[in-house]
Order: C-alpha cells, then sequence, then structure tokens
C-alpha cells in the first residue's frame, strides 16, 4: 500500500473513533440518557467535536493530503477517501476562522430560540435569528462557490453533489403540473376510505414484537443493529457492524411505527451493506442524503405499502391483534395505508402529497437566497402556497412556517433531497422490476433477493460513487423524475380508480 496512505489511515482511524463516540453520545441522547445529563454531556460532545476538528485541518493530515491528490497508486475507495478529505479541508478553509466560530455560536443558541417560538407560535422571536442565518448561509455559499455557480446552486451543491435549480426546476414543475391536480381526483373519493379500524387502542409492547419481527423481515440484522424508543424515529451507526434504528409506537395509530420502522430500517440496511473496505472511513457512508432517502423510501413505499409485500405478511399482524383486524380484509387495509389527505404538516404526509411540502420549501428558498424573499413575509407566503397546492391553510405558525427545525440548523438547501430521495427510489425502483421479479419475491416471503439487488446495485459503494454516478450505473440514464410521476400517477389512479 502506498506508504502516505497508510499514515492517512492512522489519522482516519483517529477521526472515526472521535466520530463514533459523538454519535454514541448523540444516539445516547435520545434513548436512555437521564434528563438532567444534557448540559454536562454536551460539553464532552462540544470537546470532542473540536478533536475532531483539529484532526482535519492539522498540519500533517494537509501535507499527506497534498501529497496524495494526484496519487496514480490508489484504488477507487482510497482516492474517495483521499477526494473527501481534501474537499472538506477546502471548504473549511474558504470560510475565516472567526465567521465560522460565530456561525458555530449562532447555531448553538438557534435551534432553542426556535423551538421556544414554535411552542409559543411566535415567528417574530424567531425572524432575526433566522435573518442572520439566511446572512451567514449566503455569505459561506459565497465562499465555497465555484466561478458562475449561483448562490443557492452551492447549498445544493452541499447536500446533493452536482444538482442545480437547473435540474430542479423542471422536477417541481412537473410535480406541480402532475400531481397537483392527480390529488385533486383524489380528494373527493377519501370518504369511501375509512381507518378507523386502525385508530382502535393497540397494545404498544405488541406493536414493538411486531415491529421487530418486520425489521428482520426486510433485512435489519439484529447481530448488526439495535432497535430502540426515542421521541421521533431516526437511523444512527458506528460502522457497518453497528447500526441503530428507533421507532415511536402510538396506541391509536397502527400503521405509524410500522412504516416508520420499514423507513428506518431502509436506512439502516444501506449502512450494514457498505463494503468492509469502505466502512470506518470518511466515505462510509451513503452516497448523499437523497439516495440515503431512497432506499428508506423504496423500502417503505414501494415495497412496504404493496399488496404483494402484505400478502405473506396481514396474516401475521392478524394473528398480533385477532380482535382487532379479523372484520378487515387485505384488499381494504392496503387502501387505508395509502390512503392520500392534504395536511400541514411534512412529516405526517402520506406518499402522494409529501412532495409538494417539499415543493413548497424548495420554492421559498429559492426566493430567500436570491432576495425576492423577506424573512418577515415568509409566514404569509407559506400559507398561500399551502392553500394553493395542498388546499389546506394552517391557522397558525407553529403548523406553518414553524413546523421544521432545518431551517433553525442552518441546513438550506437540504429540503429537496427529501424529494429526490422519492424520485431517485422511482428510477432505481424501475430498473429493479425489469431485473427481478419482484412480486414473486414479496409473496415468497423471503426478501433476501431484492435486498442483495440493492447491495450489489447501490449499498456496498457507500460514498466512494456519487449519486449522479451512481444512478447512471444502475439505471442507463442521467436523474429522470418522469418515472416518480408516472409511479405516483399509476399507483394512485388504481388505488382510487380513478
Ligand atoms: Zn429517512
Amino acid at each position: 500500500m502506498n506508504q502516505k496512505y497508510e499514515e492517512l489511515m492512522q489519522h482516519v482511524e483517529k477521526m472515526e473513533a472521535l466520530k463514533a463516540a459523538i454519535v454514541l453520545f448523540n444516539w445516547d441522547t435520545e434513548t436512555l440518557a437521564p434528563p438532567q445529563a444534557t448540559d454536562l454531556t454536551a460539553r464532552m460532545v462540544g470537546s470532542l467535536s473540536s478533536q475532531y476538528f483539529e484532526e482535519t485541518v492539522s498540519a500533517r493530515m494537509r501535507e499527506l493530503l497534498g501529497e496524495l491528490k494526484d496519487a496514480e497508486d490508489l484504488t477507487e475507495a482510497q482516492a474517495a477517501v483521499v477526494r473527501k478529505l481534501n474537499k472538506n479541508l477546502e471548504d473549511m478553509e474558504k470560510i475565516p476562522p472567526e465567521e465560522y466560530r460565530e456561525f458555530s455560536e449562532l447555531q448553538a443558541r438557534s435551534t432553542s430560540i426556535w423551538a421556544k417560538a414554535k411552542q409559543q407560535d411566535d415567528f417574530e422571536s424567531f425572524a432575526p435569528v433566522l435573518k442572520k442565518i439566511v446572512d451567514f448561509s449566503k455569505r459561506f455559499a459565497g465562499y465555497r462557490r465555484k466561478e458562475g455557480q449561483s448562490l443557492y446552486d452551492a447549498m445544493l451543491d452541499e447536500y446533493e453533489e452536482g444538482f442545480t435549480k437547473e435540474m430542479l426546476d423542471p422536477f417541481f414543475a412537473l410535480l406541480k403540473e402532475q400531481i397537483v391536480p392527480l390529488l385533486k381526483k383524489v380528494v373527493p373519493k377519501n370518504d369511501a376510505i375509512d381507518v378507523s379500524p386502525l385508530r382502535q387502542s393497540y397494545d404498544t409492547a405488541k406493536q414493538e414484537a411486531f415491529c421487530r419481527f418486520l425489521a428482520g423481515y426486510v433485512g435489519f440484522d439484529f447481530a448488526r443493529g439495535v432497535l430502540a424508543e426515542s421521541e421521533h424515529p431516526f437511523t444512527t451507526g458506528l460502522h457497518n457492524r453497528d447500526v441503530r434504528i428507533t421507532s415511536h409506537y402510538y396506541e391509536n395509530v397502527l400503521e405509524s411505527a410500522i412504516f416508520s420502522v420499514i423507513h428506518e430500517s431502509g436506512h439502516a440496511i444501506y449502512e450494514m451493506n457498505v463494503d468492509d473496505e469502505l466502512t470506518q472511513t470518511p466515505v462510509g457512508g451513503g452516497a448523499s442524503c437523497g439516495m440515503h432517502e431512497s432506499q428508506s423510501r423504496l423500502m417503505e413505499n414501494m415495497i412496504g405499502r404493496s399488496l404483494a409485500f402484505w400478502e405473506p405478511v396481514y396474516p401475521k399482524l392478524r394473528e398480533a391483534f385477532p380482535e382487532h383486524l379479523s372484520g378487515l380484509s387485505l384488499a381494504d387495509f392496503i387502501k387505508m395505508i395509502n390512503k392520500a389527505e392534504p395536511g400541514l404538516i411534512r412529516t405526517e404526509a402520506d406518499e402522494l402529497t409529501y412532495c409538494l411540502h417539499v415543493m413548497i420549501r424548495y420554492e421559498i428558498e429559492k426566493d430567500l437566497i436570491d432576495g425576492s424573499l423577506q424573512v418577515e413575509d415568509l409566514p404569509a407566503v407559506w400559507n398561500e402556497k399551502y392553500e394553493q397546492y395542498l388546499g389546506v391553510k394552517p391557522e397558525n405558525d407553529k403548523e406553518g412556517v414553524l413546523q421544521d427545525i432545518h431551517w433553525s440548523q442552518g441546513s438550506i438547501g437540504y429540503f429537496p433531497s427529501y424529494a429526490l430521495g422519492n424520485a431517485f427510489a422511482a428510477q432505481i425502483y424501475h430498473v429493479m422490476e425489469q431485473e427481478i421479479d419482484v412480486d414473486k419475491i414479496l409473496r415468497s416471503g423471503d426478501l433476501t433477493p431484492i435486498t442483495n439487488w440493492l447491495k450489489e446495485k447501490v449499498h456496498r459503494f457507500g460514498e466512494m460513487r456519487k449519486t449522479k454516478q451512481l444512478l447512471r450505473d444502475i439505471t442507463g440514464e442521467d436523474f429522470n423524475p418522469r418515472y416518480y410521476i408516472d409511479y405516483l400517477t399509476k399507483k394512485f389512479t388504481e388505488i382510487y380508480e380513478l
């Protein structure tokens, strides 16, 4: 092996150890840590984070990366590690240290200011902070951007490398043009789908047992993973042999935990299947936010809400809750879990309306960054767009513009990844259906051929190959939103017999 690379890996090992410690603390905070631990633990996490930061910009690291940048004897994986570390370093160096520190301090306060503003439905108390965040984000994007790149494109690039407004505008235009009218046809038919059978009292311990079975059923490996409880479901991981997911069980909403566990399992299986050569390196995670989301959405929606999936599984759910479900047919159950209803809250949205929530945020972010929209006008614009696209109007900002944490964290340009994830999933699923008999596999009750296919095509590459390249390798074409629109149109036309 290249000796310089070997030395680099000693630094990487230290960085990975620090990162794993931070991840474990965060996991613990969300799951088991006692309430009073928060402040003191935060100090330790702060100390670990600065050690991590020092390691990434250390003088020796710089030297090594400079020397390895154009090395020709590196494997594809090694070259990807060097590229990623170099990019981190370059991005970091472009931002003046005092501005970086100022922004970090602002970030440390801004989420709690947002949380309070949301709780008290008081946008005005959050607006000045958000203004500062927008200013910082614009300035940082200005430092990072390549020649000729717009500020918002530089922000998008942080989350989905190579994706631009020029690619996203036609995607969201297509959604607006096709899905908004489709939704208008769906809504009047909703009275015929009564979900009250899923709103009875379902014992949460029994729900958990069923979800545990379900996670394993879709491919989550309990020898390398943990399922715990938290307020909001999430996935985190230390490496490909320790991936953790959480769920939250609602007594009166049976399907909530079921689909969040399938969703998080989709994320987790991705992490578990990353090649050994890549795990515990800076490219040991998923290709991008959107690609990660594609794997959870594919499992949750395309697989998990299909009739073929439930044919072997529904009898087991009935067995767990015979008094509740003995009178409910599989066909009716499928309609209920696919019911599409416009609502105000993105995280509770169904498959059909979800991307419209994202579209609203995308339109707002673009205008906010190019200066055509001011922070103080956000609530009014938000409400208008909800009425226009979803036909619902928030009563307050708590259920409106204050609902998401992202902007308070400085994550501007992140939302489109959620929508892209769904579209990537449809594009990948289209190819999968041509290469293997998905329905037959689902009916067989053994999903291994599906997870193996995903491992082979997507998971094993971790972040070594970028999303754009992966998509091209798998599907033979660039990002194409058409598959997603076709998928939604076909599915909801069938379910709602339009
Ligand atoms: Zn997700």
